[in-house]
């Protein structure tokens, strides 16, 4: 018989398999504090549980980690891990310290479906979503492995590897581990959500679970954006902005993070600027610039910092909260949309997923 990895399992399924195991529901609680909170992997050591249920777990149950591949530092203190999974695919998480936080960006699916022109990930195609336990055991790994240098995760991002909405289950089961007091505990505000935009799940988000979203935008029009992000095809500019600006309707000082993506002479122009205050203007949304980080055979360039600049200023004159994206950890190809799995021999090509989401 085979194991059940308790990885997989957020607060409320605990309870459910040790119900059905003739314990009661509060055990989970307390695994879940033992695996998540205190880092015990140890069934023996869990003191709190009587020996028989210990025995029990040890039977029926297992804590399967990821293999780390690599593990590599920047210069500037960011961190990324390659993780290999149980077929030999791999997946990549990136810690990146600041002065005030530290922000784990957690991959969900390995490879994308979404094939956005300017992102490494969706060149590579898509394989297969994470389980529950591959995207929480970056959390509980990454956690585990900063501690030697007194390192603490205060924010996750979806960020890495995959489209999360695409692999909603699974993700918004993480995302109750990760919010949860007998776990991580992090608050709705350090925990993210970005998404290309794949509408109906957006929607169902919103009611699941109260997390920040951030959206990949990237073009101020229809014509553009379906080149850039072809899931626009499927679900067009003014229905994303439609979602958007009531997604925090109930909370009025919270907004959707816009994610922009500066590529030079595709749509940093003046009139793309005019085009996408026009489309942001007295919405609940912010932005955020991101200068593109260049990968092997890319057609596209970084804009000029000068560019960047004047396209924030021209947002900003017209009272839209605008950031620029620090990129960190561009000497171990840490940053956005660098991120492909890569291992030596290198994986395979993986075909893209027929998934009705995005056709
Ligand atoms: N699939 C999700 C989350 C992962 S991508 C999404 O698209 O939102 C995380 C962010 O990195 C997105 O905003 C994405 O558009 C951006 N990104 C992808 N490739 C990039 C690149 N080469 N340079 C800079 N940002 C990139
Ligand atoms: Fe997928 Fe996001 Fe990359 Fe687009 S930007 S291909 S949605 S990972």
């Amino acid at each position: 018989m085979s194991k059940v990895n308790l990885l997989n399992f957020n607060r409320e399924n605990l309870a459910a398999c040790l119900v059905e195991w003739g314990e009661p529901a509060y055990r989970g609680t307390q695994l879940l504090q033992w695996i998540h909170q205190k880092g015990v992997f140890d069934f023996d050591a869990m003191s709190n549980l009587s020996k028989p249920l210990r025995e029990k777990l040890k039977e029926k149950s297992e804590i399967n980690f990821l293999d780390i591949v690599l593990d590599q530092l920047s210069h500037d203190g960011t961190r990324k891990w390659l993780f290999r999974l149980s077929e030999g695919n791999c997946i990549e998480t990136v810690f990146i310290p600041e002065d005030s936080r530290g922000t784990l960006c957690v991959s969900s699916q390995v490879g994308c479906a979404v094939n956005c022109t300017f992102c490494s990930t969706g060149k590579q195609g898509f394989s297969r979503d994470l389980t529950v336990a591959e995207i929480i055991g970056q959390v509980l790994l990454a956690s585990r492995l900063l501690l030697p240098q007194k390192k603490a995760i205060t924010n996750v991002v979806m960020m890495g590897m995959g489209e999360p909405l695409l692999n909603f289950n699974n993700v918004v089961q993480t995302l109750d581990i990760l919010l949860d007091d007998y776990a991580y505990g992090l608050s709705k505000r350090r925990v993210t959500v970005s998404t290309s935009g794949i509408i109906p799940k957006m929607i169902e988000l919103k009611k699941r679970s109260p997390v920040a979203l951030a959206v990949s935008l990237h073009a101020p029009n229809d014509e553009l954006r379906n080149v850039l992000v072809p899931v626009n095809r499927k679900y067009p500019l003014s229905e994303l902005m439609s979602v958007c600006s009531d997604y925090f309707k109930e909370e009025p000082r919270r907004a959707v993070m816009m994610e922009y993506v500066m590529l030079d002479d595709i749509n940093d122009s003046d009139l793309h600027a005019k085009q996408l205050i026009q489309l942001l203007k007295n919405k609940a949304v912010k932005v955020n610039l991101i200068p593109f980080n260049p990968f092997p055979k890319t057609t596209y360039h970084c804009s000029p910092m000068e560019k960047i600049k004047k396209f924030q200023k021209k947002l900003m004159d017209s009272d839209i909260m605008t950031t620029i994206r620090r990129t960190r950890g561009e000497d171990i190809e840490g940053a956005c949309g660098q991120l492909v799995g890569k291992v030596e021999p290198k994986n395979k090509k993986i075909k893209n997923k027929n998934n009705d989401d995005i056709k």
